[in-house]
C-alpha cells in the first residue's frame, strides 16, 4: 500500500495567495480577456520566492496554474484563521515586551476582527455563528500557542513582517519574514506555522524557507543569522544552526529551481507532475492528470479522508 503521509504542504496556516507572494512574480503573462485572438505571451518571471519555488519543484503545471493563469486558488478557512492569528502575532510583538501578554493578545485580536470580518476571501467563506464560533477558536488556539513555544515577553525583537528583495546568487530573491530578533548568539530568523507540524521526516525539508530568508539577511548585511526556526503555533520549534554550509546548499537549490523557471518559461513547458499533493491542489479540476490520480489513490486507500480535492475526483 502507498504511503498517505504526503506532507500537504503545508501550512494552512496562510492562504496560499499569501502576505509572502503580494506580488506576481511574473511581468504580464496572459493574453488579454478582450483580445480576440489568443496570442501566447512568453512568460517573464521577475522573481522566485520559497513557495514559488516550492510549487514548481511539487508540479510546473500547479505553477503555471497558480503565477500565469492566475486561476482562482481562495485560501481555506484555516488558512485564513492563520493569517488572523499572523496579524495578531505580529501586532503583539511590536509591543513593549512587559505589555506582551495573553490579555494584550486578545485586545489585539478583538480590533483587528473588525477587518477580518471585511476581508472578501472571510466573507466568500460565508460562515453561520457556529462556524465564525469554531474560526474565532482556530485561530485563538494558534496564538495562545505561542505561549506554549516561548515568553514573548523575552523575545528581543529586530523586525517583524520583514519584506525583503534581494540578488542571491543572481537569483531575484523575495519572500516576507514574519520575525528577526537578537539572541546571545546572534540574529534568530523565525516563521509562524498555524497548521499541523509535519512528521519528523520533512522537517529538515521545510526549513529550507527559513535558511533562505537567513541567506537574504546574510546578503542584506554581511553576516549570517546564527538560526533559523519554523514556530509551529502550540506544537513545537523545529530549529536549525545556519551554516555556510546550510546556506550553500539551499542557494544551489535556489539557483537550480531559477535556471528551471527561466527554460520552462522561454518554452512554455509546465508539464503536470501527479503524486500526492494533487489531493491538495486547488486546481484539481483543471487537471484530467491530477483528478486520475486523485481517483486512483483513493481507490489504493492511499489519500487521507481529508484531502479537499476528493469532493472534486470522486
Ligand atoms: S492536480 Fe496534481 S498534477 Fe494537476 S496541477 Fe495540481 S499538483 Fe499538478
Amino acid at each position: 500500500m502507498q504511503s498517505t503521509d504526503a506532507d500537504p504542504g503545508a501550512d494552512p496556516g496562510r492562504p496560499p495567495a499569501d502576505p509572502a507572494e503580494p506580488n506576481a512574480p511574473l511581468e504580464e503573462s496572459r493574453t488579454p480577456a478582450d483580445t480576440a485572438e489568443v496570442v501566447q505571451m512568453p512568460v517573464r518571471p521577475k522573481h522566485l520566492s520559497p513557495s514559488s519555488a516550492s510549487v514548481l519543484r511539487q508540479c510546473p503545471q500547479r505553477w503555471k496554474f497558480r503565477y500565469v493563469d492566475r486561476l482562482p486558488d481562495p485560501p481555506g478557512e484555516a488558512a485564513l484563521a492563520g493569517t488572523f492569528a499572523h496579524r495578531v502575532l505580529e501586532d503583539l510583538l511590536g509591543l513593549e515586551p512587559t505589555e506582551r501578554t495573553m490579555d494584550s493578545a486578545r485586545a489585539i485580536a478583538r480590533q483587528t476582527w473588525s477587518e477580518m470580518e471585511a476581508d472578501d476571501a472571510f466573507r466568500a467563506l460565508d460562515l453561520d455563528p457556529d462556524g465564525i464560533r469554531n474560526f474565532k477558536w482556530t485561530a485563538w488556539r494558534a496564538i495562545e500557542g505561542l505561549w506554549d513555544l516561548e515568553d514573548p515577553k523575552t523575545v528581543e525583537l529586530i523586525d517583524t513582517e520583514a519584506e525583503v528583495s534581494v540578488e542571491i546568487d543572481g537569483v531575484p530573491f523575495i519572500g516576507y519574514i514574519d520575525r528577526v530578533e537578537a539572541a546571545t548568539d546572534g540574529l534568530v530568523v523565525s516563521d509562524y506555522k498555524s497548521g499541523r507540524a509535519p512528521g519528523r521526516k520533512f522537517s529538515k525539508a521545510r526549513l529550507e524557507q527559513v535558511l533562505l530568508y537567513a541567506a537574504a539577511l546574510a546578503e542584506l548585511h554581511g553576516t549570517l543569522p546564527a538560526r533559523a526556526r519554523l514556530m509551529y503555533l502550540g506544537q513545537r520549534i523545529d530549529e536549525t544552526i545556519v551554516t555556510a554550509e546550510a546556506i550553500a546548499e539551499v542557494t544551489r537549490r535556489l539557483v537550480e529551481t531559477w535556471e528551471e523557471l527561466q527554460e520552462r518559461s522561454a518554452t512554455g513547458d509546465f508539464p503536470p507532475r501527479p503524486g500526492p499533493l494533487c489531493g491538495w491542489c486547488a486546481f484539481v479540476r483543471h487537471c484530467p492528470e491530477g483528478l486520475a490520480e486523485v481517483q486512483r489513490r483513493h481507490l489504493a486507500g492511499a489519500l487521507r479522508p481529508d484531502a479537499p480535492a476528493l469532493a472534486e475526483a470522486v
